[in-house]
């Protein structure tokens, strides 16, 4: 007779080793997307939208022009984020052809703007 313990032992699963989230990059410089009419569009719009609890509030729409598709069927362009403020962020994409525009892509992992990390110390 199996005891309610060792029952219990076999039906509780082995708990699950969770990785820890990757960390929110700091300051991004690259973005990436796929874009399914890349070859047809001209135009490409970014809006970083400010974090606040559950609250989006776009603070910035960035033309991105026509980059190039990359190889691996990626479009990645720069961004500066440095004419934001500190704080979290988010951002979507749009693609225009024209006068047609896009409905925007899901939102972007968050990122933040911190300051800036310094070069490395000069002591004279
Ligand atoms: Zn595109």
């Amino acid at each position: 007779m199996i005891s309610t313990l060792l029952l219990a032992a076999i039906l509780t699963p082995a708990p699950i080793v969770q990785a820890p989230p990757p960390p929110i990059p700091k300051n991004p410089t690259l973005i990436e997307f796929s874009c399914p009419d890349h070859d047809r569009d001209d135009q490409h719009e970014l809006k970083i939208l400010q974090v606040t609890g559950t609250n989006r509030v776009t603070i910035t729409t960035i033309l991105l022009g026509d980059p190039p598709l990359d190889t691996d069927g990626m479009v990645r362009t720069t961004i500066n984020v440095q004419p934001i403020a500190f704080g979290q962020y988010v951002a979507t994409v749009n693609s225009i052809a024209g006068t047609e525009k896009s409905d925007p892509s899901d939102e972007s992992n968050q990122f933040e703007r911190v300051p800036g990390r310094p070069s490395k110390l000069g002591i004279k």
